[in-house]
């Protein structure tokens, strides 16, 4: 039989989409299959750190990951606003974690203490700053700040409107994109997969499951696994203001068009949207601390959204072997890990498997009580 696709991609999420926007670079036929437009959606909800600092704690794989994809973004950017003529404001010129008062500022240290002594991180810059040497730099924080950690390769950018270039660049390739079209089982005969959905079956050589939390179950149905569970994240939004924000922070950011984005929080294991409004006080307060003249904006909006949350809380990349040419793929940080994404995911579908540097690191046979880690640190 035919195939009608050459990647069928599940899930039009950042992931998905990034993927999907990847493959349609390389010249492939792909069809983007998602379940619908739900608020709580991670793609929708983020903060949109482009962020290395701090990540790959327990695993140094994960560091070199993020920091190739810091290195990779800005062509990202730049190739999205030549077939779009969307700008993402793409802003990369450090990030700061502030710390309040002094047990902060000690533990924050002991964290970088840790990073840099971990192996493989030669390359890895986050540094302590006084609380006068950040004061330098942004000069209205408030008397409350010790210092904090900053890391040259972190940076923001516009997330709603990177997803909005990714569509539309999809459909620029020609890409076929399908919402309110949920995959409800998949199987492989006769050499390709069918995806059964209500409005009918798709064929495809290749599928990607980029279906979010939604991995959980499907991978499975290709002799996959993806371990995960949803973690609540809530972001508070000011009224416009002046500039007065040139770096980005862990909690705090000041978009391009000048609101101030704080956030944001961490609840375990909750798939309730609803918000809780004494976590978004906690971030309030913590924030008009850090810059006190934040107490005179006015919140013009808030929300919350369900992060996709592997267990361990790493990446999960990989590829069945019971059925080749199925893969997924799932993460926390879909707006900083977009470019590896686009570039390096793609590319790898494409050519039929995924490195084995990175199945080493980041495949989820790491849950497996009978497996020994092998990751190489490649990454
Ligand atoms: C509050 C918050 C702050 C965040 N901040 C940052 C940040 O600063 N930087 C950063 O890098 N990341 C951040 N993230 C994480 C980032 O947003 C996610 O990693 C990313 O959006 C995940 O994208 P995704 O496509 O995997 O998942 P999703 O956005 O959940 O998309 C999954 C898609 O799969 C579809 N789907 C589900 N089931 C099916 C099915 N059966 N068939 C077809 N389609 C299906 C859904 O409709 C959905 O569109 C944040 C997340 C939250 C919630």
């Amino acid at each position: 039989m035919l195939k009608d696709y050459d990647v069928a991609v599940v899930g039009g999420g950042l992931l998905g989409s990034a993927i999907a926007w990847g493959l349609g670079r390389l010249g492939k036929k792909v069809v983007v299959l998602d379940e619908g437009d739900i608020a709580k959606r991670a793609s929708r909800a983020n903060f949109a750190l482009v962020w290395v600092q701090s990540k790959g704690l327990g695993m140094p794989a994960y560091t070199g990951w993020t920091m190739r994809a810091s290195e990779t973004w800005g062509r990202l950017a730049a190739e999205l606003k030549d077939q779009t003529g969307l700008d993402v404001a793409l802003q990369q010129n450090g990030g700061f974690h502030l710390t309040l008062g002094e047990n902060e500022f000690a533990q924050r240290a002991q964290l970088v203490t840790r990073m840099h002594n971990q192996v493989g991180a030669a390359d890895y810059r986050m540094e302590m700053l006084s609380a006068s040497e950040v004061k330098k730099m942004l000069p209205l924080i408030g008397p409350e700040v010790s210092g904090g950690s900053f890391c040259p390769w972190d940076g923001h950018v516009n997330s709603l409107r990177t997803f909005r270039a990714f569509h539309t660049g999809l459909k620029l390739f020609g890409i076929e994109y399908f919402p309110e079209r949920p995959v409800s089982a998949i199987a492989r005969r006769g050499g390709e997969f069918q995806l059964s959905t209500a409005q009918g079956e798709i064929h495809a050589g290749k599928v990607v499951l980029s279906a979010g939390n939604a991995n959980q179950s499907l991978a499975p149905m290709v002799g996959l696994s993806a371990p995960m569970g949803p973690t609540r994240g809530q972001i508070v939004v000011t009224e416009r203001t002046m500039p007065f924000l040139p770096h980005p922070l862990t909690t705090i950011r000041q978009t391009d068009e000048g609101t101030v984005m704080i956030g944001d929080s961490k609840e375990d294991q909750l798939d309730d949207r609803t918000l809780n409004h004494a976590v978004s006080a906690v971030m309030a307060d913590r924030a008009q601390r850090t810059f006190p003249h934040l107490a005179r904006l006015n919140v013009v909006r808030t929300w919350s959204g369900i992060r996709v949350m592997p267990q361990d809380g790493f990446p999960i990349y990989d590829q069945s072997e019971s059925a080749p040419g199925a893969f997924v793929t799932c993460c926390h940080s879909g707006v900083t890990l977009a470019s590896n994404h686009a570039f390096e995911i793609a590319r790898m579908v494409a050519a039929g498997a995924l490195e084995p540097e990175l199945v080493g690191a980041f495949s989820a046979r790491r849950f497996d009580a009978n497996h020994a880690a092998t990751g190489s640190g490649y990454y």
